[in-house]
């Protein structure tokens, strides 16, 4: 995907914002930099520790960004240093993408109730939902009235997943979230939303036990008949982010091909795949 397939305009102009997410250049965070970026966002990066730097720094670059805070959501001294560093550079900020999620790989295979620990339902739900109640109110103490907040989730925390698993449960945690977010910041105007993506070829994805069989899936069940571009989800992002999401909060929106709305789908590459 060329930087120009994002539609060029001024949506975002004026308006600054911190990206958290972008581990490289598959990362869904960050077709979402380039789509503010191409609207005229002003942006700051975090990232996970030394080893992503060097794959964040040259993207941040790219995009004219030079505030990249190392951040760690499970440890305060690094999310305190993110939104100080924020306010002395800014002062004020408009906008907050969170798409972190983490949990460990032995929680992602097989069987939930067998394989769910406690220390890996804690760990999941800590770095997957609550960093986002977390990063929020963090965000919200410096950002304009009017600004917003967007955070990735998946159906898989309405409906069962194979190996999705205590991911699931996280997701569910982040959207019930992101609708008391939205309530206790609207009266300042300030708008929390959520964008339930379909699959995407990521590393957070590659954790996920049977992806490959879930991309083949979800293209031949979906609505569209097709996986989810990340250009739509960027898309979404913009939407929600800039001033043509006013009135607009508390929400999950689907981006996944139409995937969530489908029953049974129609006649089509998997009902072929099906003996009668
Ligand atoms: P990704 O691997 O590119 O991004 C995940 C990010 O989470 C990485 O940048 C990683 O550094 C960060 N992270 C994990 N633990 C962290 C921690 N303790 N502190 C700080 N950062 C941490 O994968 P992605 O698919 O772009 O994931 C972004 C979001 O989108 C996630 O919330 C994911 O669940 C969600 N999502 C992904 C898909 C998909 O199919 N890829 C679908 C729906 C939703």
């Amino acid at each position: 995907m060329a930087d120009q397939d994002f539609p060029q305009g001024n949506l975002m102009a004026g308006k600054r914002g911190l990206i958290m997410g972008v581990a490289n250049k598959n990362s869904i965070a960050w077709a979402i930099a380039r789509q503010l970026a191409a609207q005229g966002a002003e942006l700051a990066f975090t990232y996970q520790g030394d080893a992503l730097l060097r794959r964040v720094k040259p993207l941040a670059e790219s995009v004219g960004s030079d505030i990249l805070c190392e951040c760690d959501v499970t440890n305060d001294d690094t999310m305190d240093a993110t939104f100080a560093t924020l306010k002395e550079k800014w002062g004020k900020i408009d906008f907050l993408v969170h798409a972190i999620a983490f949990a460990g790989k032995d929680q992602l295979a097989g069987s939930f109730i067998d394989n769910t620990t406690r220390e890996g339902f804690k760990s999941a739900l800590d770095i997957s939902a609550y960093s986002f109640v977390d990063a929020g109110r963090r965000a919200s103490e410096i950002m304009n009235d009017g600004g917003a907040m967007v955070t990735l989730t998946y159906l898989g925390s309405e409906r069962v997943i194979p190996n999705y698993n205590v991911m699931g449960v996280a997701k569910a945690a982040l959207e019930a979230s992101t609708r008391y977010m939205a309530a206790d910041l609207g009266p300042r105007q300030i708008r929390v939303n959520a964008i339930s993506a379909g699959p995407i070829k990521t590393l957070a994805a590659a954790g996920i036990g049977s992806g490959r069989h879930m991309f083949r899936f979800n293209k031949a069940a979906s609505a569209m008949q097709d996986n989810t571009d990340p250009m739509g989800v960027a898309g979404a992002a913009l939407y929600l982010l800039s001033d043509l999401g006013l009135s607009c909060t508390g929400e999950t929106h689907h981006v996944d091909g139409g995937f969530h709305a489908i029953g049974m789908p129609q006649e089509g590459p998997l009902r072929e795949s099906m003996p009668d």
